[in-house]
């Protein structure tokens, strides 16, 4: 392909995504699409001939599209948002086109000085304190990797990535019984395993990590020759939003000299509004590391999560490595590769900069505000249908619900809602029973589709009794 054609095929999608995003409503959110149905109109070995993009694009159209799941469609509740404004989309494009590798400063120096610059315009944009610095990663389970590493560098003296980690007894981090699966993950990946991450029960308004339990396991662990390494805390987790309160598990590293890592993948977007934080944060600026996904409720498109560090020291003793042919001369600068688990680095910082420059702070402020408020009148309205329960009470715009009846019934409604196309929901469990979650946060979702919800549970209720 030449660039002529190039620029010629970049319009026609240009003006094809238009359409696409401008058709969305009239589309089922999730696929109505069969396993295997895709695959099956797939030629099953490669062509030997180039064929024109004409015929690619048809195919893309005919094959692809009706096998997709809407995530830009504004009554799509399922899961969290992975939201991306259309500015963030352009950056991207520019990003894609450009196809730089940024793993050093001197690699493309703009990519790495605009990454500076925005984690800490997004620092001041979460009232977190000065002196943070931070990294933007592929995702929230690459950065807990990263902190949960250094926890266990730190707590073995740095000496885990040289000798590994036979003879160090067991490393012990401690978290609450409501965090992402991925704090599980870090910790079978980083060699600490499943039986070394402790899990704390929660209780109160916001399901928070108990402070009492988590300073008898602390103790318990030390009795028994264990070392503790690290406690992650949650602002909003994925279940039913549970959020730790921060201040008192703070206070107990800093007592036990443990390294602390905050997940508040979701969450932290809408601490970009001032009056969640009280609630939410107090406390956060003792947290060594804490990350959030611009590419959930903010409107960065995927990929692009942040994570930021008190002091990045530890974190680069841990994962900081230099070859000779990555070593770079002259005066000091960030090479951000050093920070992460990954050497090639996309430029990810372009759409932050591209998203906060079209719509402001209080442009995106008043979004999650009304995402917020609208949840709670969705919640209210399920809450008077009858014999309907509320599960869980909102945490910021994440609810959840029963259907009269038992599991199987909730499933059922479940996949009558998501056959019906209008809106999407996932189910979840708490307290060992199966919920339906309800989370608002399509960027460009509207009251009236919020409350296109309550018509189509009440629709399909009737319909499958
Ligand atoms: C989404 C989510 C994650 C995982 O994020 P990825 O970026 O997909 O790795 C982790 N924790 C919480 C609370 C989340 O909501």
């Amino acid at each position: 392909m030449n660039w002529d054609e190039f620029a010629e095929w970049s319009k026609q999608i240009a003006d094809w995504g238009a359409a696409y995003h401008t058709g969305l409503p009239d589309r089922p959110v999730r696929a109505q699409t069969k396993p295997g149905e895709i695959a099956a109109q797939l030629p099953s070995s490669p062509p030997q001939q180039g064929e024109d993009m004409a015929a690619i694009l048809k195919d893309f159209d005919a094959i692809v599209m009706p096998g997709m799941t809407h995530w830009q469609h504004p009554r799509f509740f399922a899961y969290f948002p992975s939201n991306a404004a259309p500015p963030s989309i352009l950056a991207e494009q520019l990003v894609n086109t450009v196809a730089a590798q940024c793993m050093l400063w001197q690699t493309s120096p703009a990519a790495t000085e605009v990454e500076g610059v925005m984690v800490d315009w997004l620092r001041q944009a979460l009232g977190l304190a000065e002196g943070y610095t931070g990294v933007i990663q592929d995702s929230a389970s690459s950065a807990t990797l990263s902190a949960v590493l250094t926890m266990r560098e730190r707590a073995t003296g740095y000496t885990g990535n040289r000798e590994g980690l036979s003879g160090k007894g067991h490393l012990r981090i401690y978290c609450s019984d409501q965090v992402h699966s991925s704090i599980d993950r870090a910790c079978w990946v980083a060699g600490i395993g499943q039986d070394n991450l402790v899990k704390i029960g929660t209780n109160g308004p916001r399901h928070a990590m108990d402070v009492a339990s988590l300073e008898a396991a602390i103790a318990a662990d030390r009795a028994a020759g264990h070392t503790p390494a690290g406690i992650i805390a949650i602002t909003g987790g994925t279940g039913i939003g549970a959020s730790d309160d921060l201040a008192p598990i703070l206070d107990l590293a800093q007592r036990h000299d443990l390294y602390t890592h905050l997940d508040a993948a979701w969450a932290g977007s809408a601490m970009i509004c001032p009056e969640f934080r009280e609630t939410f944060w107090t406390g956060v600026d003792r947290c060594d590391s804490i990350v959030f996904n611009p590419h959930k409720w903010l409107g960065v498109q995927f990929d692009c999560s942040v994570q930021f560090l008190r002091d990045p020291a530890p974190q680069l003793n841990t994962l900081k490595i230099e070859p000779e042919y990555l070593k770079t001369t002259g005066a000091a600068v960030t090479n951000y590769s050093e920070w992460t688990i990954p050497l090639g680095r996309r430029f990810r910082a372009l759409k932050i900069w591209f998203l906060l420059r079209s719509y402001g702070l209080e442009g995106l402020q008043t979004r999650i505000r009304n995402h917020v408020a609208w949840a709670g009148d969705l919640c209210e309205a399920i809450r008077g249908l009858d014999g309907f329960e509320i599960v869980t009470e909102p945490i910021l715009s994440l609810f959840s619900f029963r259907c009269p009846g038992d599991d199987a019934a909730q499933q059922r409604l479940v996949d009558a809602i998501n056959d019906d196309g209008r809106v999407y929901l996932t189910q979840g469990a708490f307290d060992g029973r199966k919920i339906i979650r309800v989370q608002v946060g399509q960027f460009d979702t509207t009251r009236e589709d919020v409350m296109t919800v309550l018509t189509v549970i009440q629709d399909t209720w009737e319909q499958i009794q």
